[in-house]
């Protein structure tokens, strides 16, 4: 996928890296080598790399224009950020997110909002970019917009994250905290889709009869349309997490929505179809 249009809205991938990450078995604690074995030929080479067995897992955005805003929904891991795992995606002097961003036709500046599904290392770390020792926003006329509960929760802990990540824009008076089912016009608006961290929201976007919803992380990985009730064992709440994704996985299967996914390899992008008693990816 180049770019997607979907009416008058246009979509673009912004990927910052896409290399073999995690074995199955340090996701989720079903996937046995055993429970794993039937799945490896439709998901190698693409989804799980033979050699190493890991999951390959892109970091990316979406850029989303439409006729009336220039947004971006989650920024990758960052650079220069403290934190480290997995070590893979830490990659601290790595600028080419921002040179594909620049690459797209967009400057820094021209981002009027950015859209946070959560507030995980790896969805909002160029949210800031270190200047002269300082962490000061990316987007300088950006509102970044983040669920509240999300926010709090991330808030409370008071790790790296939201040290390098959202206390920067905070204090540049560019965070918008709204509830869960915030709506920003008819074209673009929040669903909440909690489990994977207590505030996570998938992004919908639609014009006329296009549609697209941008899922976050209710799912990582193609095995779990397969598999729907593996949850990874990281999640803020497994058994809510699974319910969120199944109820996300039947609300759009066999639908003209375009699923956008954080971490199904490129294009990364697609429809979900029914397969026997669970899920399929017909990628665009
Ligand atoms: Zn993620």
């Amino acid at each position: 996928m180049t770019v997607l249009q979907l009416g008058d809205i246009s979509v673009q991938r912004i990927v910052e890296h896409e290399i073999p990450v995690y074995h199955p078995s340090e996701f989720f604690d079903e996937a046995t080598p055993e429970a794993v074995e039937p799945h490896r030929e439709w998901l190698e080479p693409k989804a799980l790399c033979p050699q190493t067995g890991r999951m390959v897992m892109p970091v990316l955005s979406y850029l989303v224009r439409t006729r009336h805003h220039c947004i971006l929904i989650d920024t990758c891991v960052g650079c220069h950020k403290s934190y480290s795992d997995p070590p893979e995606w830490h990659q601290p002097h790595n600028e080419a997110w921002l040179n594909n961003l620049v690459a797209a036709g967009v400057q820094p500046e021209d981002i009027d909002y950015v859209f946070c599904t959560h507030l995980h290392s790896d969805h909002c770390g160029w949210n800031t970019r270190l200047v002269d020792g300082r962490w000061i926003p990316t987007f300088p006329n950006a509102k970044y917009v983040i669920a509240r509960n999300e926010f709090q929760a991330t808030a409370s802990e008071n790790g790296l994250y939201f040290i390098e990540n959202v206390q920067p824009i905070l204090e540049a008076k560019q965070v918008v905290l709204v509830d869960m089912d915030y709506a920003l016009d008819d074209e673009i608006w929040l669903e909440p889709t909690p489990g994977h961290t207590v505030g996570h929201v998938a992004v919908h976007l639609k014009s006329g009869s296009h549609r697209a919803a941008m899922c976050g992380d209710l799912m990582h990985t193609p095995l779990q349309l397969a598999e729907p009730g593996w949850s990874p064992t990281f999640e803020y709440d497994m058994a809510l997490s699974t319910n969120t994704r199944k109820t996300f996985l039947d609300a759009h299967c066999e639908t003209d929505t375009v699923v956008l996914t954080s971490h199904f390899p490129s294009p990364s992008v697609g429809h979900i179809v029914s397969r026997g008693n669970s899920y399929d990816f017909t990628y665009v």
